[in-house]
Parts: structure tokens; C-alpha cells; sequence
């Protein structure tokens, strides 16, 4: 992620902390001067923050340990004011294992506060009259910091298990759903009460906290891109690259100038390009970067064409092939067998495959 710090690997995952993260603590340094906190005030918690988000980590950390019993690795964790983020390589697509991994995270924050408990003498604390409560907490020191603790565990756990997908209790849900129906219907169901629970969140964060409306927003469209990304791969099981294949296409030359391919845009429905040199792929010409220099129309395309991609088989599945094109920020690929170019794939044809499918079935089935 663009603005990020590297602290340091455990276990093979990057540890990174995002830049906006430093907006939480000065927000924590101002906020504790407005109420007139004085300089340790200010740095207690400061620590309590930073320790939180200790936390936080052992937490990703859990979700990662889970997700390699069953094989998958994780990239790295982010630290963002909101939280954690753990980037796995991919969800578990059993219901059993994405509920165990999805478990493991708050199940590191029970047993951090269970730990807590040990230590915090909680029985001489439920005999506090209100106002002993009151002197405890003005006069910060290691016990006000350990029932701090306590309580930021217990309501980080209670927090991410509402089932607000694609937060863990979202995801706890998904996975019981998916006991009872596919993948692809406990995702809509799960992304759907995800994105209502979203709009509460973003009511009461306009409210009372502004962390929550941030949290609402990363809920509605991470539920939003989850869900798409499940369903398409749903209906794209089973099916080939060859299936969407563009064959209607021009082949451009690295000594044709723009314009060639600016009049071929504007002539019919394509956008990409592939650039050929005696029968061989040396390149290809994204719609991005013909209307970025569309105002040189004369410039010759070699030396704007991307030389360094992808390419697919024909065989390919066509989820694989989605992977691909997300994986290398690659929406249009030619499409080679063996040396021989048979033709291109683009994500727009992807879509509308998947449109004209879902729209057959009725006759099909
Ligand atoms: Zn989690």
C-alpha cells in the first residue's frame, strides 16, 4: 500500500503501518489536551494506543497462524487507525475452515483479556463506589492502564463479531451460511446485511464517533467488491478463456502512429490493441494510454506500447484468467497458443459474457 512503513517481518509477514495511522496519535495527543490532560496524561495513552494496537497484530496474526494450517499464506498486515488488516492470499472456500480462521483473530483478544484478568483484581474493583472509580481514573498508572486494556479486548472482541461483512463477524456468518447454501448465495446474503449493518454504523459515526463512519465506508464497498468478485467467479466456473474470446480484432504494427489506433477506436467497438512484428506479440496499447496522449496523435506506437505483460492460453479458466488480469492490473490480454496468437480477452468481455450467460440459463436449464 501507497505510504506505508515497513516494521518488520513475523513469520514471513510484513508487519506495515499505514501513514494516516500518525493522524490517530496526534488526534489522541490533541483530544487528551482539550480535556486538559497534562503531558503524561498525553503519553499514558499514547502507550495505551500503541499497545492496543499490539493487540491488534497478535489478533491479525491469529486469522494468518489458522490460514496456514490450511495452506494459505499471508502477504502482510496493515495497521490503519480503524484496526488491522490481514492481506491473505486467498479466503479458505470451505465454510469450516473460513469460520476457524475468521474465529482465530478475536480468540487471540479473549485470551489477552482472560490473561488480563489474572492480573486485574477484578473482585476488589466491583466493590468501587462511583466515586473511588472516579480518583482511579484521574490518577493514571499501571492499574488504570491494565483495566484499559481489559476492556479494549473485550470490546475489540465484541465489536468485530458484529456480522457486518467483510469484518470476522461477517465472515462467521458467510461460513454458517455456507453449511446451508453455496458459496456464491451465503456471499449475497452475508454482503447485503454487511452493507445495512454499514449504514447503522454510518449513522451513529456521524453522531458520536468519526472512526465509525470511516469503518462504515471500508464495510459498504468491501462488501460491495467482495461479493461482485464472488458471484462472477461463480458464474465463470467451468468456463474457459476460449469461451470470451475477442477474435474480431486489429493488429497494429510498432511503426503505425496513434492515430492509426485513435481511428480504429472511433471506427468501431475496440480499445486495446495488441502490436505485432512479423507475426510475433511485441507489445500492447492500453486505452489508457492512446487517450493519455491523444493530443500527439503522430507519435509512433513502439514507443508507447507496454512491452512487459501477460498472456493467457486458450484453456485457461476464466476465474484463473480474472486473477491474472487483477494480479497484473492487466485488463486486456492476448490470448496465445503455444506462439500463436488466436486472439485477446478483456475484462469488459468477461462482463458481458457473464451478462449473456445469466441471461440463457432460463433456456439452457
Ligand atoms: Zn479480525
Amino acid at each position: 500500500m501507497k505510504g506505508s512503513l515497513v516494521l518488520g517481518k513475523v513469520g514471513g509477514i510484513k508487519i506495515v503501518v499505514h501513514w494516516t495511522f500518525t493522524l490517530l496519535l496526534i488526534w489522541v495527543l490533541f483530544s487528551t489536551m482539550q480535556q486538559g490532560g497534562n503531558t503524561a496524561m498525553a503519553l499514558f495513552n499514547i502507550v495505551l494506543i500503541l499497545v492496543l494496537f499490539l493487540c491488534v497484530v497478535l489478533h491479525e496474526l491469529g486469522h494468518a497462524q489458522m490460514a496456514k494450517r490450511f495452506g494459505i499464506n499471508t502477504r502482510s498486515i496493515t495497521l490503519l487507525p480503524i484496526g488491522g488488516v490481514a492481506s491473505l492470499e486467498k479466503m479458505p472456500e470451505k465454510p469450516r475452515e473460513e469460520l476457524a480462521v475468521a474465529l482465530a483473530g478475536p480468540a487471540v483478544n479473549v485470551l489477552i483479556a482472560l490473561l488480563l484478568m489474572l492480573i486485574v483484581p477484578l473482585r476488589r474493583y466491583s466493590e468501587f463506589t462511583t466515586e473511588q472509580w472516579e480518583a482511579f481514573f484521574a490518577s493514571p498508572g499501571l492499574d488504570t492502564f491494565l483495566v484499559y486494556l481489559l476492556m479494549a479486548n473485550v470490546l475489540l472482541v465484541l465489536f468485530n463479531l458484529i456480522p457486518a461483512f467483510p469484518m470476522d463477524g461477517g465472515r462467521v456468518l458467510r461460513a454458517l451460511l455456507g453449511f446451508t447454501f453455496n458459496r456464491a448465495k451465503a456471499t449475497q446474503i452475508a454482503a447485503w446485511l454487511g452493507q445495512t449493518v454499514s449504514f447503522i454504523f454510518l449513522l451513529l459515526g456521524l453522531f458520536f464517533n468519526p472512526f465509525l463512519v470511516i469503518i462504515a465506508i471500508f464495510v459498504f464497498f468491501g462488501a460491495y467488491a467482495e461479493n461482485k468478485m464472488v458471484q462472477q467467479d461463480y458464474q465463470l466456473r467451468g468456463h474457459k478463456v476460449q469461451e470470451a474470446l475477442l477474435t474480431d480484432i486489429t493488429l497494429l504494427h510498432p511503426e503505425d502512429t496513434l492515430q492509426k489506433a485513435v481511428d480504429t477506436i472511433l471506427k468501431g467497438t475496440e480499445k486495446d490493441f495488441i502490436i505485432t512484428r512479423d507475426q510475433d506479440v511485441v507489445g500492447i496499447l492500453t486505452n489508457n494510454t492512446i487517450i493519455e496522449h491523444a493530443a500527439r496523435p503522430h507519435q509512433p506506437i513502439e514507443a508507447l506500447m507496454t512491452k512487459d505483460f501477460h498472456s493467457v492460453h486458450p484453456d485457461t479458466d476464466l476465474p484463473e484468467a480474472i486473477k491474472l488480469m487483477t494480479e497484473h492490473r492487466q485488463k486486456f490480454m492476448p490470448v496465445l497458443q503455444g506462439d500463436a496468437l488466436i486472439g485477446a480477452i478483456s475484462s469488459e468481455n468477461i462482463s458481458e459474457f457473464i451478462l449473456l450467460r445469466a441471461n440463457l440459463r432460463p433456456q439452457t436449464s
